[in-house]
Order: C-alpha cells, then sequence, then structure tokens
C-alpha cells in the first residue's frame, strides 16, 4: 500500500510553523508496513488543494490530509474535499452533535462559526474528534481511501491512532515488516563512514543503510523489509552487528540512545564519579551529562572558569603555566582537570580550553583549537595522573563548542574502555606524547 501526505496551511507554507504532522504520519505508517510516495504542503487556498486532492487519489491507495478544519473563513480543507469529490455539503447530524457536546462539557457557549465543522461532503463519514471540536472526514476518490485530519498535533495523533490506523488494519494485515534502527557515532566525518561501509550503501539493496549528520553525530540508519517478520529481524540484526563492528569503537548507542546516556550509564556501571572544569564550552558538558536523569550518581559538579583569574583561583591553575604556554594549551588542561579532580570526590576531571571563534584565533591556535584535559586516580596509591589531547574542530561558535564538549565525552568513554583518542579523526596531538 503506498501513501500521500498532504500538509495543509498558510503558515506552514510561509515556514511560520514547522510541519510536524507530516513526519509523525510518515514515520507511523512506515510502521504499519505502508509506504509514503510524496509529502506537500499546501496553502489555504481552496482550488490548489482540491487540485492535490485530486492528484494524490490517483497516485496512492491512501491520502492522509491535515490541516485546514478549523472554523475560521482561511480553513477551507472541507470545502476543497467536496470540489474534488464533486459532492455538496450537508450538516451531519452526528458531527453538530459531537461538537454541540464538546462546548457543553466544558460550559462554554458554542459559536456559530464552529457549526461550519459540522459539514461533511455528501457521501463522506465524520471522524470522531476526542481532544477538540474539528471532527475528521473519511472519504473515498478514484479508489483510494481519504483521511482528513484537524492541523492541531496533538488533536491529528490522537484520531490517527484511535479511529485511522485501526481502519487501515485490514491493509496492513498482509503489508510487508519494516524494521528501522540507527546506530550513533562520534568521532568519524561522514564520508570517511561512508567510505568504511559503501558496500552496504549500494541503493536498492535489503537491508537498506544510509547516513544522517545531527549536530555532529552521524548516524547509520538500517531499514529491514520482508514479508516474514522472523526474516526482517534476522537481516536487520545481521546488517546492524556488521556495522556496529567495522565502527567500534567510535559508536556508542542505537536510535534514542546519546553520547552522555551511554556514558552516564558506563560510569554508574564502573561506578565512577565525575568533574568538569570547562572554559570555552561554558559548562556545556556539564549541562550533556545533566541532561540524563539519574545522572547525580555519576556527576560531582563543575566549574566555568572562563578568565584566567578564576582558572587560578578556583582550579590552582598556575599562574606561569598559563604565560608560559597560553591558556589554550595542554598544561592548563591537565591542571585544571588535575584542580576539579583535588576539590572534589570525584575519580575522574573532565577539562577543555579552546578557541570557539569568531574572533581570538592565531596562526599557531586557529579559531577551533580546543585541548582537552583528563585526570584520573591511579591506583593502587590514588596519585592523580593527567593527559591531555588537541582536537581541530571545524564550523561556527557554535558547532565548535559543541563538538568540543561531545569530544570530552567521548574521549571519556574511549578512555574507559582502553581505546585511543585517535579514534576520533580530529585529534592532532596527545599529551604527554608517549
Ligand atoms: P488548523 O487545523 O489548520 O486550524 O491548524 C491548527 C493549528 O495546528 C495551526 O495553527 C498550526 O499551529 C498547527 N498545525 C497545523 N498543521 C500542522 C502541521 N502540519 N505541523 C505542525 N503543526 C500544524
Ligand atoms: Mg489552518
Amino acid at each position: 500500500m503506498q501513501a500521500v501526505i498532504l500538509s495543509i496551511g498558510d503558515e506552514l507554507a510561509l515556514g511560520q510553523t514547522v510541519d510536524t504532522n507530516s513526519a509523525y504520519l510518515a514515520a507511523k505508517l512506515a510502521g504499519s508496513g505502508i509506504t509514503t510516495l510524496y509529502h506537500q504542503t499546501l496553502a489555504d487556498d481552496r482550488a490548489l488543494i482540491a487540485d492535490a486532492i485530486n492528484q494524490a487519489a490517483q497516485a496512492a491507495d491512501l491520502v492522509l490530509i491535515s490541516g485546514g478544519l478549523g472554523p475560521t473563513l482561511d480553513d477551507l480543507t472541507r470545502q476543497a474535499l467536496a470540489d474534488a469529490l464533486k459532492a455538496d455539503l450537508h450538516e451531519d447530524p452526528a458531527s453538530l452533535e459531537m461538537i454541540q457536546t464538546f462546548f457543553a462539557d466544558r460550559k462554554i457557549d458554542m459559536s456559530d462559526a464552529n457549526r461550519v465543522q459540522a459539514m461533511l461532503p455528501l457521501g463522506t463519514t465524520m471522524i470522531p474528534n476526542a481532544c477538540g471540536t474539528a471532527p475528521g472526514i473519511q472519504a473515498t476518490l478514484h479508489h483510494a481511501d481519504l483521511f482528513v485530519m484537524p492541523g492541531v498535533p496533538q488533536e491529528m495523533r490522537a484520531m490517527l491512532n484511535a479511529s485511522i490506523l485501526p481502519a487501515l488494519k485490514h491493509h496492513t494485515a498482509t503489508a510487508p515488516t519494516i524494521l528501522t534502527t540507527k546506530i550513533n557515532t562520534f568521532g568519524m566525518g561522514e564520508s570517511a563512514l561512508g567510505k568504511i561501509l559503501s558496500d552496504l550503501m549500494q541503493r536498492n539493496q535489503n537491508p537498506i543503510v544510509g547516513t544522517t549528520v545531527t549536530a555532529g553525530i552521524v548516524s547509520v540508519r538500517v531499514r529491514s523489509e520482508s514479508d516474514n517478520a522472523h526474516e526482517a529481524q534476522a537481516r536487520l540484526d545481521e546488517t546492524v552487528a556488521l556495522i556496529e563492528q567495522r565502527l567500534t569503537p567510535i559508536t556508542f548507542g542505537r536510535d534514542d540512545q546519546t553520547l552522555a546516556s551511554t556514558l552516564v550509564t558506563t560510569l554508574k556501571n564502573a561506578n565512577l564519579m565525575v568533574a568538569t572544569a570547562e572554559s570555552c564550552t561554558g559548562g556545556l558538558i556539564g549541562k550533556l551529562i545533566t541532561d540524563v536523569p539519574g545522572s547525580s550518581s555519576i556527576y560531582a559538579g563543575g566549574w566555568v572558569t572562563y578568565t584566567n583569574q578564576l582558572k587560578q583561583s578556583q582550579l590552582d591553575v598556575p599562574q606561569d603555566l598559563i604565560q608560559q604556554h597560553g591558556v589554550v594549551s595542554a598544561p592548563v588542561v591537565c591542571a585544571m582537570a588535575l584542580g576539579a579532580l583535588k576539590q572534589t570526590n570525584a575519580d575522574i576531571a573532565l577539562s577543555v580550553s579552546g578557541i570557539a571563534g569568531p574572533t581570538g584565533g592565531t596562526p599557531n591556535k586557529p579559531v577551533g583549537t580546543v585541548w582537552l584535559g583528563l585526570a584520573h586516580k591511579n591506583t593502587p596509591n590514588n596519585t592523580p595522573n593527567s593527559k591531555a589531547i588537541l582536537v581541530r574542530l571545524p564550523g561556527d561558535r557554535q558547532a565548535i563548542r559543541n563538538r568540543a564538549a561531545l569530544s570530552a565525552l567521548q574521549w571519556l568513554r574511549l578512555h574507559l574502555a582502553n581505546h585511543p583518542p585517535d579514534n576520533m579523526s580530529w585529534v592532532v596531538e596527545t599529551y604527554p606524547n608517549d
């Protein structure tokens, strides 16, 4: 079964509101084995919408439409649907009663404008709306099933799940199983990673493999399809295992797992506490760690020491060390991490000092030059040890700060698993250089 998704609203076409409905609908359909041919975003224009409905009903077996069912003059989807169906609008008693009940339940006077929402093209059926005033509409055109839903995302979702997906069950019972997994990595650019997976990424394969980059994280998407659910799962598992094997150790998790969430789990299992001492990232490392629920058992806290003076007073970084090596240097980030370790009960401290730009770069230390430090207590005598890595990061200020924080988290992950930091391709120097 193939579907088309239409999103309707001036605010969507103008870019004032991001169309989140289409993404939600397409993902839900994929989960039911239905392929979406295309999405279209349309302004509130009666003729345009009628045309699009006609085209969609010829291209697909299923057309999902959201938006434009409201009570105001700019909501024209019901009229456009009537035009496409060549049917007149009539007042549907069941719809009117549903709308009246909605207002009565809330002890609000119903305005005359809301009566419009009870108008349906002849030959169509009302779909109840559990959380709003606009009922949906079900119709058939050119042998395609059409479902019109309200635009408000919460109402659209409720209607899809309560009424529409169940109505499609007879279509989807024989649909193939489509399974997807995302493998998340940090430490290598998308094209380098693409080379490693090039045989798996050829088009027209099953499972099909692709990559996406979001805020520095490169994710590998795997989509497996089969009429046999077990086979779909087996193929997915096999391909995922192969990818993870090739990309170890820079893979850190699947689907919604973040670098920080995996790290928090690892630290919990190892019973280790971390502290942070940040300069150019302004607390972002601490933020990413504390985004994870339950991080209090592994995170002691940290400092944002932006000035040299605060690095000295809070973290005991010797002034002459800063003068001799510069504040963006291996000895300084080592001293910052050791200072943070000394003042907390943490087992490990991460530190960062770098040039996020856009100003402040020099020929020797251009924008994107970031030193990361890591200090840890050494068994058996508990003497603290420190080391540092230099990363050169591309992008603007925001991208550099984000990648610097993620590099620190990934480095700690690698450190705990005894992998060298230069598995991250932007590591250009390690200190002490052994
Ligand atoms: P409507 O059903 O056209 O009256 O839409 C009501 C509200 O829902 C709009 O003002 C938007 O804020 C929101 N909305 C409509 N369509 C979408 C969409 N495709 N994605 C996200 N929000 C939407
Ligand atoms: Mg609208």
